[in-house]
């Protein structure tokens, strides 16, 4: 009788640890979206972007990261950027994924109402949904490296009342003391119509490894030919060494508009971004 508990408990133990085995749910991300948006815009300094933040942390801490903040100012306004590191082996260089979480503060590309801020649905919200949603679901005994998650700050501000682009990643890098492996940016990767053209500045063999990978996995979003330049929050990282790509589609026709807004987002595009990097950093 012992011995049959003994199996059944072994048998019952190998199956909920294969289980646990979550993968990159796109309705999970899109719901991460929402809950974003449900705090209005999150204009670098304000009272939503507290709370956003708050709200960061308390997702990464409900799956288990260590998560620190990293507070500073520019031009008198607090910032803060947040950090999650998963544990396991720290001889290995870190590879960070990076995402902005502030919103722009007027959105001035709006024909109608320039003067309103930018929703931020897809320009905000969808990189964030997805580091919380990998949060979720890497599984960190096999990870091939250290992962950082990170949110910055004040990456949308640029030429706003005498205000720099990429405020937050730029004072992360600028403090960084330890080396990191490579930076993965994603930025705007939750349009319904996902067109993720290579960006020109970004790492070449970086590009190559993650275009190939999402080809493998037979996501159409990733499109394996140059097309922008930007300046997003891959450039600090570019400026001091480090190997960094920035997944983004630039063609989004409700750009820095009041039209940003959660419907312009699809799950399956939230995905397609998500498991490639999941496949990435697992394998
Ligand atoms: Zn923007």
């Amino acid at each position: 009788m012992r011995s049959l508990c003994v199996i059944l408990l072994f048998a019952q133990f190998s199956c909920s640890t294969s289980s646990q085995e979550t993968i990159f749910e796109g309705q999970s991300a899109l719901l991460f979206v929402e809950e974003q948006m449900a705090f209005g815009p999150r204009i670098p300094g304000s009272e939503e972007s507290r709370k956003t933040a708050g709200w960061v942390v308390e997702q990464l801490e409900s799956f288990g990261w260590e998560t620190e903040v990293q507070h500073f100012s520019y031009l008198g306004t607090p910032l803060m950027n947040i950090i999650a590191k998963s544990e396991g082996v720290s001889e290995s260089k870190p590879i960070l994924i990076g995402a902005h979480y502030d919103t722009r503060p007027y959105a001035d590309r709006d024909p109608i109402h320039p003067e309103a801020p930018v929703p931020g649905a897809n320009d905000g919200a969808s990189g964030v949904a997805v580091l919380i949603e990998l949060a979720h679901v890497l599984d960190r005994d096999r990870l091939r490296q250290p992962v950082w998650l990170v949110f910055f700050d004040a990456e949308d501000s640029g030429n706003i009342d005498g205000w720099d682009w990429i405020v937050g990643s730029s004072f992360f890098a600028d403090n960084l003391t330890q080396v990191l492996e490579a930076a993965v940016i994603v930025d705007m990767v939750g349009d319904r119509d996902l067109q993720l053209y290579i960006e020109k500045n970004s790492d070449p063999n970086l590009v190559q490894e993650i275009w190939e990978l999402a080809d493998q996995l037979g996501y159409p979003a990733f499109i394996n030919t140059p097309k922008y330049s930007m300046i997003d929050d891959h450039s600090p990282f570019l400026r001091i060494g480090v190997p960094a790509v920035d997944i983004i589609d630039f063609d989004y026709l409700y750009w820095h508009t009041i039209d940003d807004t959660v419907d312009k987002v699809s799950a399956y595009s939230l995905e397609q971004v998500g498991r490639t990097l999941e496949h990435w950093l697992e394998n």
